[in-house]
């Protein structure tokens, strides 16, 4: 049984625990006898909880926990969203690109023409970055 370790009423049953972060007694833990020494628990009365105040704030977190589940499912949605919209996005341009390389094989330069403005927009993108200036250089 878990019982009171104040010595002065050492044996007596637990009825709360403080559940105060704060709290400076030593054991979270008391008893009947502590609860009306007013010295113990001074400030954080109001957060020394009798088992079934306990049982309503675990329920509470419990409530909480699941609500947090349902947000972060409800972000990854929308994340997931962004990322189908990006990917189609860069697919579509990737589409684009291998008619364009297609034109200029086929020597189809009035359709390549046509598609100069997005050539040129990619021209400034690959000399902006590192990566691709090497990859440019060296091809
Ligand atoms: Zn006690
Ligand atoms: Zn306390």
């Amino acid at each position: 049984m878990f019982l009171c370790q104040n010595l002065e009423h050492e044996g007596s049953s637990i009825i709360a625990f403080c559940l105060s972060a704060d709290c400076q007694e030593p054991k979270s833990q008391f008893s009947f006898n502590c609860l009306i020494n007013p010295q113990k628990h001074q400030n954080c009365r109001i957060d020394c909880k009798p088992f079934d105040k306990i049982d309503t704030l675990l329920d509470l977190i419990l409530y909480k926990l699941d609500k947090m589940l349902e947000q972060t499912d409800q972000k990854f949605e929308l994340l997931k969203l962004e990322y189908e919209k990006t990917i189609k996005i860069i697919q579509q341009e990737q589409q684009r690109f291998y008619e364009i390389i297609k034109n200029l094989k086929e020597q189809k330069y009035q359709e390549f023409l046509d598609n100069i403005g997005k050539i040129k927009n990619w021209n400034t993108i690959m000399k902006s970055t590192q990566f691709e200036k090497e990859l440019l250089i060296s091809g």
